[in-house]
């Protein structure tokens, strides 16, 4: 435990050279069989002299290539150094922040949150075929319907039917009596196998799913399943601020995480991390990449190496009590602009410890919503709710404008 560590820029620095000391240098090395080689110096210029302090830089330009899963088996020795940092990486995440016990998981950073929330649905349908030998059309998908469209892009993809689970309008929260009467139905239709998403963070509300919910239900029909979180959005949030919670591995149930480092961690696109429990990911292991060291057990084939160490800069920039200061004043500021809404009886709905506001759009004139770039849930007429994140960027200074819009376009 206690993975993660404040350091200096020195210690920082230090590391990742290390760490690229460790791979294979395509200036020194004879190296012949990759088809790899650092970025074309041609074009990215790699004897700048501000770079040996800029190792985020460094490793963009060496192009480490992490393909492949690090947690399990054996890897790509190329790469060896900067896979040592995702590793590194995924363990924070997996241990500090998400409570499974040491070396007890597998993941890798995917190109995001897509990639990752498919990941878990095809080692799920895979485990409950290589399990039960169950056909598709016993297989079903559980998630809300304001789960991420990943989530419909994966059923799609992996050919299993997914039953939307309608949510209450207001608090949007799983309405467990339509659930229970949905899952009813898709035993009838012969459903046995279940892969349950639960939401920590909805992309429009921040909504939090409660898993019982849902789990409740299975179990009194004695029903198999496998329990996903979605964290992409409140995966750096969420678990910060909220006293308790039944999202992570503590809870026996959640057997995989999704959690996207390029929302609220900031880091660079492609930085999708994608967690599970030991003994899973085997489920997706492609027989054919011969060709790639240790086994294949990813959607995706190559990656870049330098969003591993982007995303490890981070957390070690900041250590686990800078990241909660960070995390705890963007919920002042969300919490400062529900305290206006309210002064302006203006409807809106946040969950507590999130920090995204979603207003009922009849609050939210067509200019004002042009003006601020807020977020409508959908694109077309009857679109019901507008959004607002509380970002780094989104500071009280630029909320007040808004809250001074909202003052002169109420009706009094
Ligand atoms: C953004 C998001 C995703 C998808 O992530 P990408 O990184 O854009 O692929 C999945 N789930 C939720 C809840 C999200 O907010």
């Amino acid at each position: 435990m206690n993975n993660w560590k404040k350091l200096t820029s020195e210690e920082r620095i230090t590391r990742i050279q290390k760490a690229l000391e460790e791979n294979v240098n395509f200036m020194k090395d004879i190296s012949l069989g990759y088809p790899a080689s650092k970025l074309d110096s041609k074009v990215f210029n790699d004897d700048a002299p501000f770079l040996k302090d800029a190792p985020v830089l460094m490793t963009y330009l060496s192009n480490p290539n992490h393909i492949g899963c690090h947690t399990t088996g054996t890897s790509e020795v190329a790469f060896k150094g900067t896979q040592e940092i995702e590793k590194e990486v995924l363990g924070i995440l997996a241990v500090d922040i998400f409570n499974v016990a040491e070396n007890q998981f597998d993941g890798y950073i995917a190109t995001g949150g897509t990639e990752a929330n498919i990941q878990a649905l095809w080692v799920y349908r895979n485990f409950f075929i290589n399990t039960y030998n169950a056909k598709l059309s016993e297989i079903m998908i559980i998630a809300s319907e304001d789960t991420h469209y990943s989530i419909a892009k994966g059923a799609n993809l992996l050919s299993i039917e997914w039953m939307k689970v309608p949510v209450d309008f207001e608090n949007r929260t799983i309405l467990e009596n339509e659930f229970e009467t949905l899952l009813q139905k898709a035993i009838t239709e012969n459903k046995k196998y279940f892969i349950v998403v639960a939401n920590m963070g909805t992309t429009m509300f921040g909504s939090v799913d409660n898993p019982d919910s849902y789990t409740n239900f299975l179990d009194k029909y004695n029903l198999a399943y496998k329990l996903h979180i979605d964290a992409a959005y409140g995966g750096f949030v969420y678990p910060f601020i909220a006293p308790k919670s039944n999202l992570d591995f503590k809870n026996k149930n959640v057997s995989s995480i999704t959690i996207d480092a390029h929302k609220m961690l900031q880091a660079p696109y492609g930085s999708g991390i994608f967690l599970c429990r030991k003994n899973l990911i085997e489920n997706v292991l492609t027989k054919e990449a011969e060709y790639v060291e240790g086994m294949d057990l990813t959607l995706c084939g190559s990656r870049s190496g330098a969003n591993a160490v982007a995303t490890w800069m981070i957390l070690t920039t900041y250590g686990e009590n800078g990241w909660f200061e960070k995390v705890k004043i963007l919920q002042m500021r969300t919490d400062w602009i529900c305290k206006q809404l309210d002064s302006l009886s203006i409807k809106y709905f946040r969950e507590p410890y999130m920090n995204i506001v979603t207003i009922k759009a009849e609050h939210i004139s067509a200019d004002i919503a042009h003006k601020y770039d807020l977020v409508p849930q959908k694109h077309n007429v009857d679109n019901e709710w507008y959004k607002i994140v509380l970002m780094e960027h989104v500071e009280v200074d630029s909320l007040n404008h808004l809250i001074d819009d909202l003052k002169k376009n109420c009706v009094i």
